[in-house]
C-alpha cells in the first residue's frame, strides 16, 4: 500500500466517526523491528473500503482482545449472530452474563423477549419473519462486569468494530435497543430514549429507528413502554420487508 492509499483509507475511516485504530504488526515488520519503507509499506495492498472486508475478517481482528479492560472478566467475546446479509440489524449495549457464557448476543431473558418481539410482532404484521433471519449484535463485545453501562473508552474502542460490521451488511435498516446503542449510533442527539423513540435517524445514510431495551421491557412497571416498543417493531418491520 502506498502513502497516498493509506492517507486515504485513515480518511475514509475517520469519517466514519473512528479515532482510535490499532495496527497490527505484519510478521516481516516484526523481524525487521518495525523500521519499513515510509513511501510503501510492508504489506499486501488492502481493500480501501471496508464494506469489501468480511465478517470473518473483523472477528478475525478483535482475536484475543486485549484493548480494553471489559477483557479482564469476561468468559467468551460476543460478536455477533445471525444472517449476516440480512437487511434488518438489531443493535443492544453488551453481553450480559448468559451472552459471556455462551458466546452468543441475546440469549438470556432479555434476548427471549427480543425474540418474542421481532418473531411475534412480524408474525401479527402478517411478515414470515424468524430470529434468525436478522443479525443481532452489540456495542461492546465482552460483558461489563455486574451488567454496568459501559464507559464512554469501552465504548469508542470497541464501537469500531460495530461500525465495521454494519459497513460489511448494510442493512437497510438499524433497530436500536436501548440509550447506550442510541448513544452510539445517533451520537449528536442528548435525549433519553422515551424522547427518541420511534423516530427515524440515520447513521452513514443507513435509516436507524431507536426502542427500548428488552430488559427495560422486562420490568413490570414499564407495560407501556412495551406498548410502544411493539409500535416501534412494527415500523421497522415494515420499512424494511413491504
Ligand atoms: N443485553 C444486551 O444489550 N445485549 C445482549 O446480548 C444481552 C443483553
Amino acid at each position: 500500500m502506498t502513502a497516498k492509499q493509506l492517507r486515504q483509507y485513515l480518511e475514509y475511516y475517520k469519517d466514519l466517526g473512528f479515532k482510535d485504530l490499532y495496527v497490527r504488526r505484519p510478521p516481516d515488520d516484526a523481524a525487521t523491528g518495525g523500521h519499513g519503507d515510509a513511501e510503501t509499506l510492508p504489506t499486501e495492498p488492502r481493500p480501501l473500503t471496508p464494506a469489501s472486508e468480511s465478517l470473518a475478517q473483523i472477528r478475525e481482528d478483535i482475536g484475543d482482545c486485549r484493548r480494553c479492560r471489559l477483557c479482564e472478566q469476561r468468559n467468551k467475546i460476543v460478536f455477533g449472530s445471525g444472517n449476516e446479509q440480512s437487511p434488518l440489524v438489531f443493535v443492544g449495549e453488551g453481553p450480559g452474563a448468559d451472552e459471556d457464557a455462551q458466546g452468543l448476543p441475546f440469549v438470556g431473558r432479555a434476548g427471549q423477549l427480543l425474540t418474542q418481539m421481532i418473531e411475534g410482532t412480524a408474525h401479527k404484521e402478517g411478515i414470515p419473519l424468524k430470529r434468525d433471519q436478522v443479525y443481532i449484535c452489540n456495542v461492546v463485545k465482552c460483558r461489563p462486569p455486574g451488567n454496568r453501562t459501559p464507559e464512554p473508552d469501552e465504548m469508542r474502542i470497541c464501537g469500531q468494530f460495530l461500525f465495521r460490521q454494519l459497513q460489511v451488511i448494510h442493512p437497510k435498516a438499524i433497530c436500536v435497543l436501548g440509550a447506550t446503542a442510541a448513544r452510539a449510533l445517533v451520537p449528536d442527539q442528548r435525549e433519553g430514549v422515551t424522547k427518541l423513540r420511534g423516530r427515524w435517524f440515520k447513521w452513514n445514510d443507513i435509516p436507524v429507528m431507536v426502542t427500548y431495551h428488552p430488559s427495560y421491557l422486562l420490568r413490570p412497571y414499564n407495560q407501556n413502554a412495551k406498548r410502544e416498543a411493539w409500535e416501534d417493531l412494527k415500523k421497522v418491520l415494515h420499512f424494511v420487508y413491504d
